[in-house]
């Protein structure tokens, strides 16, 4: 099979991660989201993972604390999730690095873009921890960010609910999904489907994003051989 992008951004929030018990990580859910990526990789496609934290720590959810110190720990344990990702991969035999955005080079290398282009031409995956290395963004905003550096083609966003809808599906039993959408559409109507830092800098940097379902983790593989899955933003 042909992949349809060479280069990917692999966007998982971290409650992708936490399987049915809705937090921390499980690690037979980490499994079956690392089996399509290696499906990826035999299909020859590069790889890159931004991984979120919200199955540990939220720092917009922190109540009283500081917020630049609450966003500190959510980047903590954006790396503890790229980890268990890395193991996983490692675990169906790939080659696998890990970069975080703070530096902590006895746990994972630190981010150097062009170490990282090299990696994944190499044939490596890259699991990207910290997200942007700053409080006050969120894992979508480093997603953006490094599939800019990397210039990836496209961003998969593996999330709970299967694209965007037109209204709450959870609660409107009559919402529609979109196929496609602008990122215009996405900010003016302030669509919840990634965070608006984020949308505005893909509309401007021209990164589309498909916004798919990790409940059947082989969406990742049908987005990537080019099958209609979920909401493409661009
Ligand atoms: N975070 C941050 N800067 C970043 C990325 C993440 O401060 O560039 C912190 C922030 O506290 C955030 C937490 O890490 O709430 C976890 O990331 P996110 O909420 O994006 O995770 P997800 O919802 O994707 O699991």
């Amino acid at each position: 099979m042909t992949p349809k992008y060479k280069r990917v951004l692999l966007k998982l929030s971290g409650e992708a991660l936490a399987g049915s018990q809705g937090h921390g990580i499980d690690f037979d859910t980490v499994m079956d989201i690392c089996r399509p990526v290696k499906t990826l990789r035999d299909m020859g496609c590069e790889v890159a993972i931004v991984v979120g934290g919200g199955n540990f720590w939220r720092g917009r959810s922190s109540g009283k604390m500081d917020r630049t110190r609450a966003d500190h720990m959510g980047m903590l344990a954006t790396v503890i999730n790229a980890l268990g990702v890395a193991d996983g991969l490692e675990q169906l035999g790939l080659s696998v690095r890990v970069q975080t955005a703070i530096a902590m080079q006895e746990v994972a290398e630190p981010y150097i873009r062009n170490r990282a282009v090299r990696h994944l031409e190499k044939g490596r995956v890259i699991v990207f921890g910290c997200g942007t290395g700053n409080p006050f963004f969120s894992t979508d905003t480093g997603a953006a960010l490094r599939a800019a550096e990397i210039e990836a083609d496209i961003i998969l966003k593996a999330t709970m609910v299967d694209g965007v809808y037109d209204s709450d599906p959870k609660k409107n039993p009559e919402a529609k999904r979109y196929e496609e959408l602008t990122f215009m559409e996405v900010l003016n109507q302030n669509l919840g489907v990634m965070d608006m830092t984020a949308a505005s800098f893909c509309k401007d940097r021209g990164i589309p994003w498909l916004v798919f379902s990790i409940e059947d983790p082989e969406n990742i593989v049908r987005a990537v051989s080019g099958e209609a899955v979920g909401t493409l933003v661009k």
